[in-house]
């Protein structure tokens, strides 16, 4: 999962990219609202962590502008604790959480962790797939049971997967929502990284839809509805 966060505070920006890289997501900076405008309405995130006080452009504006545009991925914005008519002119503008300054990092990262979910259609943290179960909030992923051995870069193509289930997910999605901006990318090595996955999780539940990309499917799905 590619996050973006657009906070003119230096500290508290890196404060923040810290805490989600920790947590296992690839995360871009802008610090002021202009740069974050068009990282945001140029590139794909799975959620953005907007500050409403900023440089260059307000956050309330810049987010405004993304929904003018089509860009639909989830915002969690920041506000200051006393103007509630911050979070009110941001959920106008089409924000879908708030989190008033100041805040504990964990707070942050539940929210992302919903909203990112909720996005993909997924109501709980643990997300199933036929033996599989990925935990979004412990970062662990496990089959019957039994916790898997991966790579920070495996789990993070496995969750993307997860959430995306059932869905045709092409190679260039996959290596967008993998890697940060300044990253060399190379989409050869999303194969490597499915390649290794399925020796971990055995050999059928990512299917390779040819010339399209991959789908991870549960199998017998219809017959099996419940776990
Ligand atoms: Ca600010």
């Amino acid at each position: 999962m590619r996050l973006l966060v657009v906070e003119d505070d230096a500290d508290l920006n890196r404060q923040i990219k810290e805490a989600l890289e920790e947590a296992g997501y690839v995360v871009d900076v802008a610090t002021d609202g202009e740069e974050g405008h068009f990282l945001g309405d140029t590139e794909p995130y799975d959620c953005v962590i907007l500050d409403i006080g900023l440089p260059q452009m307000d956050g309330i504006s810049v987010l405004k502008r993304w929904r003018e545009h089509g860009r639909s991925m989830p915002v969690l914005i920041l506000t200051a604790r006393d103007r509630w008519s911050d979070k009110v002119a941001g959920i106008d503008a089409g924000a879908d959480d708030y989190v008033a300054k100041p805040f504990h990092i964990e707070e942050i990262l539940a929210r992302v962790r919903a909203l990112i979910r909720r996005a993909a259609g997924h109501a709980t943290s643990e997300l199933r797939c036929g033996p599989l179960t990925v935990d979004t909030k412990t970062s662990k992923a496990s089959i019957d049971g039994t916790t898997l051995k991966l790579t920070s870069h495996e789990f993070r193509v496995l969750s993307y997967l997860m959430h995306h289930q059932s869905e045709v997910v092409s190679r260039t999605e996959l290596t967008e929502h993998l890697y940060d901006q300044d990253f060399d990318r190379d989409s050869n090595t999303v194969e490597v990284f499915v390649g290794r996955l399925r020796k971990k999780i055995g050999q059928d539940l990512i299917e390779t839809v040819r010339g399209l990309g991959y789908r991870l499917n549960a199998p017998d799905q219809s017959a099996d509805g419940t776990q």
